[in-house]
C-alpha cells in the first residue's frame, strides 16, 4: 500500500467494559487521523486492546500475533499495535516474543497511537511507549461509538483498593475522577446526537469524588442526569459494596431515568475469603445493601460477580457463598473460576485450591445461579415492560420477534404484530412478558398482552446512520444533503 492511499484499521478488544470504551476511543483517534475501518482480517493496521485480568490472556494474544506474523510476511505494510492492560504489564516482553509487532502502548497513553504508528512506519522500527500516569482522560478523546442509542461515559479511571486477586490498581493506577460538569457536558452532547441511554463507567463508580473531596458526588451525579432532557436511561457499573451509601440508593429511587438495576460484585459470601481478598465489607453488609435497594426499588434486578476457588477457600467458605447467593436472589450471577494472575498478591498465597475442586464447586454454584435466574425471570411473566430495541438479533421471520433490554436490563425477545411498523434500534416498545428462560424473556402476542411502540430520537439517529451507510443522501428542509456519516456497527454490549 502506498502512503497516498487511505489506510484501513481494525481494533480487536479483549476484556472488560473499560477496554470496550477505550477501543471506541482508539477507533475515533484512528479515524481522526484519516484511517477508515477495514474488513476484519483485511486491514492495514490491526490494534489489539488487551486484558491482563482474564485467564490465558497472554496465550490468546500470542496466538493471534502468531497468525499475523504470516500475514505480515505476505504484506510488510501491515502494522500491528498492542495496547491495554497486558501491554502496560508486559511491555518489552511483547516485542521480545513477537518482534514483528510495530507498536506497544499502555493504558495511560492511548492518545499516542496514531503518532506511534506513523513513527514506526517512518523509522522502520518498533515503538514502545508506556507511561505510568494518565495523560489524557479517555473520554476527552474522539470516539467512534458502537451504538447509536447507547453510550459509555467514563467518570473515573483507576482504583484505590488493593483486592489481592486484581491487577487493575497496578495497571490503571490510582483513581482519577473527571469533573462533574465535564461528564454532564459529554452526556448532553451524546443526547444531542441521538443517544438515549448512558452507562456511567468506573472501576469503583461509587467512590467517585474521592479525588476532589466530595463523598456525595456520585449520588449528585445521578440526580444531575435526571435533569438532562431526552436522556431516557442511566445505568452504572460497577459500584463497590464497601463504599455503597444510602444516598446512592435514594438517588437511584428518586431519579426518573436511573434504571432499577444494580450490578454489585460480591466475589465471595465467606467473610474469611473476603478478608483474604482484602475486600473490606462482609456478607451481612452486602445483604443489608440489597435489602435497602429492594425496599426502595422492589422491581430492581440485581446481578453480581463471584470468584470460586480463591486460595484457602474451604467447603464451608464455598457454602457461605451459596447461602448469600440464595438469599440475594440475583437475576444474573457472573461466575469465575479463580486462576492465578501473575503480579497479584493472591498468586503467591499458600493453599491454592486444586483445579478439580474449583471445577466441582463452580458447577454446583452454576446450578444454583441458573435455577435462581429462571425463578426470578418466571416472576416476570404477566408484567408489562418497556424495552429499548437493540439490534441483537434481527427480526426472526419465523417468530416475528425483535430483541432489546427492559428497564431492569433483562433481555426480552418480543413479537411485533403482523402489519405494524417495525421498531428501529433505539425505539421503545411496551409489551407483556409471556414466557421466561434463565437468561431471557419472551413477549409474544396474546389476547391479554399489550403492545405499543414509541419512536425516539435514537431511532431517528439510527435512520440517519443507515441512510448514510447506504449512501442515500439525506435531504434537509432546504433540499440539500449534509455530509455523509460513518456507518455504525450497532450492538448493545453485554455487561460483565
Ligand atoms: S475494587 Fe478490587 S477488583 Fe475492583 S478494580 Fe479495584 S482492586 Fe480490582
Amino acid at each position: 500500500m502506498t502512503q497516498t492511499m487511505t489506510r484501513t484499521y481494525e481494533v480487536r478488544t479483549f476484556g472488560c467494559q473499560m477496554n470496550v470504551h477505550d477501543s471506541e476511543r482508539l477507533s475515533g483517534l484512528l479515524e481522526s487521523a484519516g484511517y477508515v475501518e477495514g474488513e476484519p482480517g483485511e486491514s492495514d493496521v490491526v490494534v489489539f486492546n488487551t486484558c491482563a485480568v482474564r485467564e490465558n490472556a497472554d496465550n490468546k494474544l500470542y496466538g493471534n500475533l502468531g497468525i499475523l506474523f504470516e500475514k505480515k510476511q505476505e504484506n510488510p505494510d501491515l502494522q500491528i499495535a498492542v495496547g491495554g492492560c497486558l501491554a502496560q504489564k508486559d511491555r518489552d516482553i511483547i516485542i521480545a516474543k513477537a518482534p514483528w509487532v510495530d507498536v506497544v502502548f499502555g493504558t495511560h497513553n492511548i492518545s499516542s497511537l496514531p503518532v506511534l504508528l506513523e513513527r514506526a512506519r517512518h523509522n522502520q522500527e518498533a515503538q514502545v511507549e508506556i507511561v505510568e500516569a494518565l495523560e489524557t482522560f479517555p473520554s476527552s478523546l474522539p470516539a467512534k461509538r458502537d451504538s447509536t442509542f447507547s453510550a459509555w461515559v467514563s467518570i473515573s479511571v483507576g482504583c484505590n483498593n488493593t483486592c489481592t486477586f486484581c491487577i487493575v490498581p497496578t495497571l490503571r493506577g490510582k483513581e482519577r475522577d473527571r469533573r462533574p460538569e465535564e461528564i454532564l457536558d459529554e452526556i448532553r452532547a451524546l443526547v444531542a446526537d441521538g443517544v438515549i441511554e448512558i452507562t456511567l463507567l468506573g472501576q469503583n463508580v461509587n467512590t467517585y469524588g474521592v479525588e476532589f473531596g466530595d463523598k456525595g458526588a456520585f449520588a449528585k451525579l445521578l440526580r444531575a442526569c435526571g435533569d438532562i432532557a431526552g436522556l431516557e436511561r442511566v445505568r452504572f457499573t460497577s459500584p463497590h459494596p464497601a463504599a455503597f451509601t444510602d444516598d446512592v440508593i435514594e438517588a437511584m429511587a428518586e431519579t426518573h431515568n436511573v434504571m432499577p438495576q444494580l450490578h454489585m460484585p460480591l466475589q465471595s459470601g465467606s467473610d474469611k475469603v473476603l478478608k483474604d481478598m482484602r475486600r473490606s465489607y462482609r456478607s451481612e453488609k452486602y445483604l443489608g445493601i440489597i435489602d435497602r435497594v429492594r425496599a426502595a426499588m422492589p422491581h430492581a434486578s440485581l446481578s453480581t460477580d463471584i470468584i470460586v476457588g480463591f486460595p484457602g477457600e474451604t467447603e464451608e467458605d464455598f457454602l457461605e457463598t451459596v447461602r448469600v447467593v440464595e438469599e440475594a436472589r440475583f437475576a444474573v450471577t457472573y461466575t469465575f473460576q479463580y486462576s492465578k494472575r501473575p503480579g497479584t498478591p493472591a498468586a503467591d498465597l499458600p493453599d491454592q485450591v486444586p483445579k478439580a475442586v474449583v471445577q466441582e464447586r463452580y458447577e454446583r454454584l452454576l446450578a444454583v445461579v441458573n435455577r435462581l435466574a429462571l425463578e426470578e425471570n418466571q416472576a416476570q411473566i404477566g408484567k408489562t415492560v418497556e424495552v429499548l430495541v437493540a439490534n441483537e438479533g434481527r427480526k426472526d421471520d419465523r417468530t416475528n420477534r425483535l430483541s432489546g433490554r427492559a428497564r431492569d436490563f433483562r433481555l426480552v425477545h418480543f413479537e411485533v404484530p403482523a402489519g405494524s411498523e417495525t421498531p428501529r434500534p433505539g425505539d421503545l416498545v411496551t409489551c407483556t412478558i409471556t414466557e421466561a428462560a434463565p437468561y431471557h424473556l419472551i413477549a409474544d402476542l396474546t389476547q391479554d398482552s399489550q403492545y405499543s411502540l414509541r419512536r425516539t430520537i435514537a431511532g431517528d439517529a439510527w435512520d440517519r446512520a443507515e441512510a448514510a451507510s447506504c449512501a442515500v443522501p439525506e435531504l434537509d428542509a432546504h433540499g440539500s444533503s449534509p455530509g455523509a456519516k460513518v456507518a455504525l456497527n450497532l450492538s448493545l454490549k453485554p455487561k460483565h
